[in-house]
């Protein structure tokens, strides 16, 4: 049975969305961006789903969300709840006096989900910075071809299939611990 859920960002966690080209050709446009998969994409996601529940929570505008999810949803894959802006959180910067979107989980646990079987995957840390012992933070990609961050995920978080508490592993590092144990 598969008990932990991810959730899993979208920006430049699961693909990059730009409003000016690349070198490279683009996988699709949704509005006015020009939108670049991160390589292994749909192999992460199947693989994922085997073992995990999924679902996605982007801090950009609603509608942006479900039609990128539209176009990189694996038709196999299902999704427990794809989330944009309206479900984050404003808060606002003291210093720069800038505003910026924050992800509570307690949200996610009041949608019934157990906050010990939780995982949010997120490229910036502030998003999370309230969720701390769930949050796994990763590179963020900005096009590169070459990029295999979702590899390195995909092997890293085979560990937690079956862990009570996910919260109790120290997520700090995990680039640079040995995945073969
Ligand atoms: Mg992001």
């Amino acid at each position: 049975m598969k008990e932990t859920l991810l959730v899993l960002d979208l920006d430049e966690t699961l693909l990059y969305a730009t409003k000016d080209k690349l070198i490279q050709q683009e996988d699709f446009v949704v509005g006015q961006y020009y939108v670049y998969v991160r390589p292994n994409l749909a192999y992460f996601l199947s693989e994922m789903a085997g073992d995990f529940k999924l679902a996605i929570w982007s801090s950009a505008d609603d509608i942006y969300v479900h039609e990128l999810v539209d176009k990189i949803k694996p038709a196999a894959v299902d999704f427990e709840f794809i989330w944009g802006r309206s479900r984050t959180t404003k808060k606002r910067m003291s210093v720069t006096d800038e505003y910026y979107y924050v992800k509570r989980l307690s949200k996610v646990k009041r949608k019934g989900f157990l906050l010990e079987r939780t995982l949010i995957i997120d490229d910036t840390a502030e998003k999370s910075m309230l969720n701390y012992g769930n949050a796994i933070q990763i590179a963020e990609f900005t096009g590169n071809a070459n990029d295999d961050e979702l590899l390195l995920l995909a092997s890293y978080l085979k560990k937690f299939k079956n862990v009570d508490n996910v919260r109790r592993i120290d997520k700090r590092y995990w680039k640079n611990q040995d995945m073969s144990r």
